[in-house]
């Protein structure tokens, strides 16, 4: 793989930048002594990256994965740089829509959908992924109302294997999403669903995410494609289109991207050049890749403390903002990087620490024994890679409320320039989410 290390030494510069700016005032410790931070020259930078790494000879739509960053700013963000946006559920399609996606842009592959949904997102000439023959049957029962040139495919299962992490893998022999092609008469059962059904017209694939070696990824396109042709074998120019999911994973030890967009493309190129040979549109669904490293988040260390002889820093930052690494450290760690009050890199001494959060469980940790600058109290802890899944995926455990999240650009003089991207949670707004009002004391009769 190739990094691009050109790239590095600009986000590394950016942050660096943002942190500092920062700690001069919006990280007050106080009022916010938490944040999140998001790039927003990276996303156009990871956006370009990913349009560069596509040949120009096939048509492709990049639909980002909303579930990975769902905030309509960033979705907004993203659709200015040319992305569509794939949404999973109502309340993504609905901050996809807030965010300006307009029905061609969009693609629903829900795994769950019910009658409204499929009826809405039909009629609204919103593409559609099947994931079941039952839903299959529901949307029979609904094609009369859909737009005049529905996108819809079913989700295959090609069954290709697991990767590193079975909760991200989703091609195994038993999981849930999908048709699974390798299952006794699926194949040709769907194939006879093709034949039935003029207006099954794309083919969707998606192996998995974080784990997933792109061998492993391309394996499955591959056998995408091979249904695909076989289906237009028996009815020629059937099928128009592929869409071969997302799962480009990230590199949580680095700043620079490995493997890269174009690594991928050319695993793809390799493994499955009828992709590229002109008969197929194509959808992309990646998420992380495009977001992992344009996202931090920073705490102020509010105090530290030894325990057994370990030395211990409590910040603000812990499950409610990294739920996945504080449940699951061995496979999603986190790079810790420390800058000292007024936010410059710091350079005190090295000691093993342990990097705590402020959640009420001894596992809400960020960092154990890991070797870094001695922190102290005003510090500020950054933990970089967190802008897919982790602080737009908030854990309301212990109540705490989302932290603010400010997008970062510099300005003509090189000055960082923050803009409010989602508002600090109040603690009201914590009440109101809450459950409803309590009624008043019944009065005893008398
Ligand atoms: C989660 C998901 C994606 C995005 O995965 P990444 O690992 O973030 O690239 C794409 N498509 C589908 C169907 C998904 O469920």
């Amino acid at each position: 793989m190739h990094p691009t290390p050109s790239a590095v030494p600009a986000r590394r510069t950016r942050r660096d930048g943002a942190v500092h700016a920062a700690a001069q005032g919006l990280l007050d410790g106080l009022e916010t002594p938490v944040a999140a931070f998001v790039d927003l020259a990276g996303i156009g930078e990871s956006a370009q990256a990913l349009h560069a790494a596509w040949p120009s000879e096939v048509e492709v739509l990049h639909a980002f994965a909303a579930k990975a960053n769902p905030l309509v700013p960033v979705l907004a963000q993203l659709r200015r740089h040319g992305m569509a946006c794939e949404v999973s559920s109502p309340g993504e399609l609905a901050q996809a829509r807030a965010a300006g996606f307009t029905p061609d842009g969009i693609v629903l592959d829900s795994p769950v959908k019910t009658l409204a949904e499929l009826a809405s997102a039909l009629a609204g000439g919103i593409a559609v992924n099947i994931d079941n023959f039952e839903e299959l049957e529901r949307v029979d029962g609904l094609i009369g109302l859909a737009a005049a040139v529905p996108r819809i495919g079913i989700r295959i299962n090609p069954q290709v294997g697991l990767g590193s992490i079975e909760a991200m893998s989703t091609a195994g022999r038993t999981t849930k999403f999908g048709i699974a092609l390798q299952d006794p008469g699926h194949r040709e059962r769907l194939l006879d669903a093709y034949r039935a059904r003029p207006w099954l017209r794309w083919v969707h694939v998606h192996v998995g995410s974080q784990g997933i070696p792109l061998e492993l990824n391309a394996a499955g396109v591959a056998v995408a494609v091979e249904f695909a042709q076989e289906v237009n074998r028996q009815r020629p120019g059937q099928v128009v289109g592929i869409d071969i999911g997302g799962g480009l994973p990230v590199d949580f030890t680095d700043d620079a991207d490995s493997p890269t967009f174009a690594d991928h493309v050319a695993v793809l190129k390799q493994l499955v050049p009828d992709l590229f040979d002109g008969s197929f549109r194509i959808v992309t669904e990646y998420g992380r890749a495009l977001m992992a490293k344009n996202g931090f988040v920073a705490s102020r260390v509010e105090y530290t403390k030894t325990s057994g002889g370990r030395r211990i820093a409590l910040t603000h930052v812990g499950a409610q903002v990294a739920a996945r690494t504080t449940f699951d450290p061995q496979r999603w760690p986190l790079r810790v990087l420390v800058y000292d009050g007024d936010g410059r890199p710091s350079g005190a001494d090295q000691e093993v620490q342990d990097v705590a959060g402020p959640c009420c469980f001894a596992g809400d940790l960020l960092a154990k024994e890991r070797l870094l600058p001695r922190l102290s109290p005003g510090d500020l802890v950054v933990v970089p890679d967190t802008g897919a899944y982790y602080f737009s995926s908030p854990f309301h455990y212990n109540s705490l409320p989302m932290p603010p999240v400010y997008g970062f650009e510099a300005d003509g003089d090189g000055e960082v320039r923050f803009t409010l991207l989602r508002a600090a949670e109040t603690i009201d707004d914590v009440v109101s989410r809450s459950g409803v009002a309590p009624l008043p004391s019944p009065v005893a009769a008398r």
